[in-house]
């Protein structure tokens, strides 16, 4: 199976990539990577369209996989209808799937392309922490949200996870691969931590099996 990857950073995709493989139990084939490259939130939400319908017509990609972190912004309510919350990104980047693949012509010889999105709250170092911290979870992340502590949160998870809120970027991808190394072995308990941000996301990558 041939997987592309749209997340904010090199680091992230990096992480991501070990994660999926894990969730699908099989080895993947990493699309080299994307010629639209996004860098923070807004460019993944804007290129999102582009990166679906070039995959579906200039590559036999099977899968797109895409994680955003929740930053300030809602938790996904999976009860209401979508949107859930005009600000929730995770509806944001479902509409715009399906809009898009609503549109999207057939490939001759090969099943349109599949779309995996999930969302890391409020950051994906907390992902890699959990486990380690009783702190660090979807519902604990909320309420840290509402006492509007998100910024001391994101940079505590960041020094917590790399010993520094600013790292390079290979550093910092060495350290997401080595933590999503980790988790590959314990996806039961990032599930149950994030049952919606991952373990959303992880039903879905399970669906392409
Ligand atoms: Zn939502």
């Amino acid at each position: 199976m041939k997987i592309a990857f749209l997340s904010e950073s090199p680091a992230d995709e990096a992480a991501i990539r070990v994660l999926t493989e894990a969730v699908l139990g099989q080895s993947i084939e990493v699309h080299a990577p994307l010629k639209l490259r996004a860098r923070g939130w807004p460019s993944v939400l804007n290129l999102l369209h582009a990166v679906i319908s070039s995959l579906q017509y200039e590559t036999d990609v099977d899968g797109l996989v895409v994680i955003v972190d929740s930053n300030g912004t809602p938790l996904h309510k999976q009860e209401k209808p979508i949107p859930c919350d005009p600000h929730c990104r995770l509806c944001q980047l479902l509409v715009r799937r399906d809009c898009t693949l609503s549109q999207l012509r057939p490939r001759a010889g090969q099943a349109s392309i599949r779309v995996a999105i999930g969302l890391a709250m409020p950051a994906i170092e907390a992902w890699y922490l959990c486990g380690k911290y009783q702190d660090v979870g979807e519902c604990l992340s909320a309420e840290q949200m509402a006492e509007n502590r998100l910024r001391t949160t994101r940079k505590r998870l960041k020094v917590r996870a790399y010993g520094t809120d600013v790292l390079p970027m290979q550093l910092l991808t060495q350290k997401a691969v080595e933590y999503s190394n980790g988790l590959a072995a314990s996806l039961a308990m990032l599930e149950a931590r994030f049952p919606i941000g991952f373990g959303g996301f992880a039903a879905q990558i399970k669906s392409w099996r």
